[in-house]
């Protein structure tokens, strides 16, 4: 019956329930079609339509799937967490999708390992709602996370996921123990750092291409109750490079619990300029206490402390002020509010409820994310924030360092050489029309730019399309890159949005 699969080119209502009664799945299937939401992704910029859409219940309705599609020649199978890829890495065109987000409410159980807590999660699971089940039943929670939670565990888990923890306790891929995955041979494998390692670490940052993550054991700590938020300006750039970096090479307990950064613009823009840095809506940014050579760009730091609802706020206040009188920041211009830990990892949900509100949150985003190594991120900063985008982009402009150390090489991600690097994030937020191409326009610039002046720069959530480009993007990984390809996926069947492999052969790229 599995066999027939191929044959089955249009879905009609019939194809469907032949399909679902084929390969006796516990989930659903729907047609595909261009209105659905496998043909889309936050960035707007690419639409496909895929043959169906599956919402699989399990581990084992994704083997079938993955088997399904191995069978005929040409099938390919995307898993989708929730579409929040830019360039339609989560899509499959003409192919199979799997909606992760059905198997969500799968496992969800605290564990133990080596005497520290754990929590394993299905790949599907929203890191929001990660978060709020382990805080409110166990008071524990993960220690690495990214800025917006509305993300799949399975999803960052295959680039990476950074935020402002990720200087102390690394990505998130560097804080999951154990992963259950499947193959692309439709192979149901649990894997580790001792339990087939080459499919653990393949799979962390490895862009879906080995294994679609059904269940990932996450580490866990003490959540803490609060945060003390505070954003402080700078208006000279090696100013505030110098202090981000003494932060992020402190030792736990001797700096803040997060640390990132944004670059914004020396005017009244309510999205670019004074008004982004202010953390209380009562309090105004004052730009007389600017110094007078500052220039079109400023640049803020964005640090966090935790403390418990216990702990006496003389310590607390004596703790932050300890670390602040360490910095060169513009003197007054300090912004700071004390949140709830929840709040304070679900500020991003507020800003997506505002941008919604506005109509701005489902225009395309033609973001572009690298990591710039610090040997040559003033030069970075001299071309692309004080010239390419010193007017703003619509969105924020990131930058903050992380350290190498903090990341496990045996995994796929891709990092420049140096020990501090920068994440970069331009978020574009851009209304539909011709603006958006010049906008990827733009970007191309950029990273043509990074290349050709050799700077030590990867992109983070890449997209390239040509062999040439990803065997440089991983530039002495792409031999593993591909053995473990061969290994795990010999027909390319996996996430074909990344267009690294072509299905049927492993050995040639997308053109
Ligand atoms: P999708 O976009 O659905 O999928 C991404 C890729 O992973 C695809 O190739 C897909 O096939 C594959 N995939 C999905 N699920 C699985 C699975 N279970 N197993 C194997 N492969 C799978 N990133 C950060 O690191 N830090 C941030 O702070 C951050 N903030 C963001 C904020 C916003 C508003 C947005 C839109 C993105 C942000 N990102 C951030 C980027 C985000 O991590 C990636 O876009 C991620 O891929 C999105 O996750 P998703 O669950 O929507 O995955």
């Amino acid at each position: 019956m599995i066999a027939c699969l191929g044959r089955i080119v249009h879905g009609s209502d019939d194809d469907v329930s032949t399909l679902f009664n084929s390969l006796n799945l516990q989930g659903t299937v729907e047609n595909g079609d261009f209105s659905g939401i496998a043909s889309k992704d936050f960035g707007g910029l690419n639409s496909v339509k895929p043959l169906y859409l599956i919402k699989p219940s399990g581990a084992e309705d994704v083997a079938r799937v993955v088997k399904a599609a191995a069978r005929t020649p040409h099938l390919t199978v995307a898993a989708r967490g929730n579409g929040h890829s830019i360039n339609g890495q989560a899509m499959s065109d003409g192919g199979y999708v799997l909606d992760m987000r059905s198997t969500a409410e799968n496992h969800f159980k605290l564990v133990t390992v080596n005497g520290s807590p754990c929590i394993d999660v299905s790949g599907g699971a929203l890191w929001e709602e990660v978060l709020t089940r382990c805080v409110s039943r166990y008071g524990l929670a993960p220690r690495s996370w990214t800025d917006y939670l509305r993300l799949t565990v399975g999803g960052t888990l295959s680039n990476a996921g950074v935020s402002g923890q990720a200087f102390r306790y690394g990505p998130q891929t560097s804080n999951v123990t154990e992963l259950e995955v499947v193959t692309g041979k439709g192979d149901i494998a649990v894997c580790s750092e001792t339990q087939n390692p080459e499919l653990f670490f393949g799979a962390l940052g490895g862009l879906g291409q080995f294994g679609i993550i059904t269940r990932a054991r996450v580490k866990l700590q003490q959540a803490p109750d609060m945060v003390r938020w505070i954003r402080v300006v700078y208006s000279e750039f090696e100013e505030f490079t110098r202090d981000a970096e003494f932060l992020v090479s402190q030792k736990e307990g001797e700096s803040f619990d997060y640390v990132e950064g944004f670059v914004f613009c020396n005017n009244d823009d309510p999205v670019n300029g004074w008004p982004s840095v202010q953390l209380n809506p009562d309090q105004e940014f004052d730009p007389s206490h600017l110094p007078q050579i500052s220039g079109s760009v400023l640049y803020c730091l964005e640090v966090a402390y935790h403390y418990r609802n216990s702990d006496n706020p003389s310590t607390v206040n004596t703790a932050v002020s300890r670390l602040l009188g360490r910095l060169r920041f513009v003197e007054r211009l300090k912004s700071t509010v004390d949140v709830s830990y929840v709040e304070f990892l679900l500020r991003v949900k507020r800003a997506e409820e505002q941008a919604k509100a506005n109509g701005v949150w489902d225009i395309p985003h033609p973001w572009l994310n690298l990591f710039v190594s610090k040997s040559d991120i003033v030069d970075f900063d001299r071309t692309v924030f004080k010239k390419m985008v010193k007017d703003g982009i619509g969105g924020p402009i990131l930058i903050y360092p992380l350290l190498r150390s903090k990341w496990d090489s045996r995994t796929s991600v891709a990092l420049p050489e140096g020990e501090i690097f920068y994440i970069v994030g331009l978020l574009r937020f851009v209304p539909k029309g011709p603006s958006v191409d010049k906008k990827v326009a733009e970007n191309r610039e950029i990273v043509n730019w990074c290349i050709k002046e050799g700077w030590d720069f990867k992109l983070y959530l890449p997209h390239y399309r040509s062999k040439e480009d990803w065997k440089r993007h991983f530039g002495n990984q792409w031999t593993r890159f591909a053995q473990r390809k061969a290994g795990f996926d010999p027909k390319a069947i996996l996430a074909p949005g990344q267009r690294i492999f072509k299905r049927g052969t492993t050995s040639t790229t997308r053109q």
